[in-house]
């Protein structure tokens, strides 16, 4: 859909508060009254710097974690459980070491009982599209790091979900292969058109993919400004208008690192 085309609301935040009690007792506000929207089709990036709510905010739409108050819904319906619908790509690709590709990816719809048909039609597609179907049969300590995130990445798209919940997939990744998976990564929610939720605090990462960003500050956690990214793709990080972005995102976000 991208930029500048808002869609209907497929996720939303209503004044959602967030307290953490640590050991000692102190009371920590990580998100204080967030009110938010997601679109249906678009890249949303969430950035911040750390200690911001990303995180919370992310983990409350999966239905990981409750919100103290407030609500988040999903097609005007409250989230109070994660649902295969919202998909979830963590920072560690996690496949099973025992399992092979394929077993990796069809592993969630066995479990749940899909109809392996319209399962397996999937997986083949998703593995086409990321051009790793010659090692269906391989167990991912054959497969590369990069290879194995794609892997990641299209075994949540095995389970069939409309959203993809994204936190900080790509920060263990060395510069070069964090690229490729950045434009594998949005060729995929391209060619799928699915809804991304995606957390980072990287501003070139977020200016890369998102068509649209959830800037967040800290202290506690608010939304501090929504910036809507209208850059042509495939997106070239050396052109004026990127820096253009770099440059408001990094005056944006910086003030909050250093008070
Ligand atoms: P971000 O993802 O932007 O780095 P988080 O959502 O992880 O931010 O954290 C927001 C705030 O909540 C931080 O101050 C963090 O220390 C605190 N926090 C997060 N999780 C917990 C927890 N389980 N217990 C106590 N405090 C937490």
């Amino acid at each position: 859909m991208g930029a500048g085309t808002v869609g209907k609301p497929i996720i939303e935040g209503h004044h959602v508060t967030k307290d953490y009690r640590s050991a000692d007792g102190r009371l920590t506000r990580a998100l204080d009254g967030v009110d938010v929207a997601f679109y249906e089709g678009q890249i949303t990036l969430l950035i911040g710097p750390s200690g911001c709510g990303k995180t919370t905010l992310l983990n409350i739409i999966a239905g990981f974690e409750q919100a103290s108050s407030g609500w988040v819904s999903e097609n005007g319906l409250p989230i109070t459980s994660p649902h295969p619908r919202r998909g979830v790509i963590f920072q560690d690709p996690n496949l099973f070491p025992w399992l092979t590709i394929w077993e990796n990816l069809m592993f969630g719809p066995e479990v749940r009982g899909e109809d392996l048909a319209v399962a397996g039609k999937r997986g083949e597609d998703l593995l086409a599209m990321v051009g790793l179907t010659k090692f269906r049969s391989h167990y991912p300590h054959q497969l590369s790091g990069g290879m194995r995130h794609r892997i990641a990445i299209i075994r949540t798209l095995a389970n069939g979900p409309d959203i993809l919940l994204a936190d900080e997939p790509f920060t263990a990744l060395d510069e070069h292969t964090r690229r490729k998976i950045q434009q594998d990564f949005y060729g995929i929610v391209a060619r799928t058109q699915k809804t991304v939720l995606f957390v980072t605090h990287n501003i070139e990462e977020a200016i890369y993919l998102a068509d649209r960003m959830v800037v967040m500050s800290p202290s506690p956690g608010r939304i501090k400004q929504i910036v809507d990214i209208d850059l042509p793709r495939p997106r070239d990080i050396l052109d004026l208008r990127f820096n253009d972005y770099r440059s408001l995102l990094f005056n944006l976000i910086t003030p909050d690192v250093v008070e």
